[in-house]
């Protein structure tokens, strides 16, 4: 099973999360940080580094003696990475999502297919857990495109059950991150922002038909505001972490919380039971509804 912790905003506690249920896992699971932008999660577990490998996307390459200028290429990129200024066909490969649709439709051949490096895809070891990351060349734009080849990797190596470390936030990469998720956590803090991007985060992941359920992290901090919505919602509250000084200390010095604070290894693994019984429940729904 597939599970994707995931926020509306950054700084929650969304990796510290991940990196709690990674390490109690009992069963087979790979550890994927998608945040691709920002991945962090190799701070937390530590894996042995047993493989890295640049992901590229496949951009077209002008032959200028066989262009014609007819303009078929510029009309289908929907994103003007391709265009014809006074008679000079000009590629603007940091713009261009690799569909392809340019060298498809050129009469001439006129465009080759080169490459441009998105970022690297590291694998790795801990103890029993498979560890994957994406992490985005600096200046790439671009997240999805390496989170998909992370995530085909993904479906390669994975042997047992996933935990995502996703985006935060929900644009595209966030989207890309969950999609293909049984189950989501939603990890967020009882503060105004917290709240707001929480409620964002919600109603952007509500559609996919996914379950999903809160984790409140420095439960104490702010107000119920997040707690009644939930309730309001009918949206589970799988976990609560309080707010404590000894979280934050072992955050700071690397350490997974859920090993390091006394107490928290049966918050985590009460979560897991929630995670799990949400995604074999939705599982039985879906066998039912077919
Ligand atoms: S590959 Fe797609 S996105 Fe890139 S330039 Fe061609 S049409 Fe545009
Ligand atoms: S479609 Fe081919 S021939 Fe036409 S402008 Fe583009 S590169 Fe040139």
């Amino acid at each position: 099973m597939i599970f994707a912790i995931a926020s509306g905003k950054g700084g929650t506690g969304k990796t510290t999360v991940s990196a709690s249920l990674a390490t109690l896992w009992e069963n087979d699971v790979t550890a994927v940080d998608l945040d691709v932008e920002e991945p962090n999660l190799h701070l937390f577990l530590n894996p042995e580094i047993t493989g890295t490998e640049k992901g590229y996307v496949t951009v077209p390459e002008a032959d200028e003696e066989r262009c014609v200028k007819c303009g078929a290429c510029r009309d289908i990129c929907q994103f003007k990475a391709i265009t014809l200024m006074a008679g000079t066909l000009l590629v603007f490969p940091e713009m261009c999502h690799g569909c392809g649709g340019c060298m498809a439709v050129c009469p001439e051949k006129a465009l080759i297919p080169g490459r441009r490096e998105l970022g690297e895809i590291v694998r790795g070891r801990s103890g029993n857990m498979e560890f994957l990351m994406g992490r985005l060349r600096i200046g790439e734009a671009m997240a999805p495109p390496l989170m998909r080849q992370v995530k085909e990797r993904m479906g390669f190596i994975a042997t047992g059950d996933v935990i995502i470390d996703a985006p935060p936030g929900v644009s595209c990469p966030a989207m890309n991150a969950v999609m293909d998720a049984d189950a989501v956590v939603l990890v967020t803090e009882p503060t105004p922002f917290g709240f707001h991007d929480f409620k964002l985060a919600w109603e952007a992941f509500s559609p996919l038909g996914i379950p999903m359920g809160a984790v409140i992290n420095r439960a104490g901090l702010g107000d119920s505001t997040v707690q009644n919505f939930c309730k309001e919602k009918g949206i589970p509250i799988w976990a609560e972490i309080p707010y404590d000084r000894a979280i934050a200390e072992a955050y700071s010095q690397g350490r997974v919380i859920a090993d390091a604070v006394p107490g928290l290894r049966d918050t985590f693994l009460k979560l897991k039971e929630h995670m799990v019984a949400a995604a074999e429940e939705n599982d039985m729904l879906g066998v039912f509804r077919a």
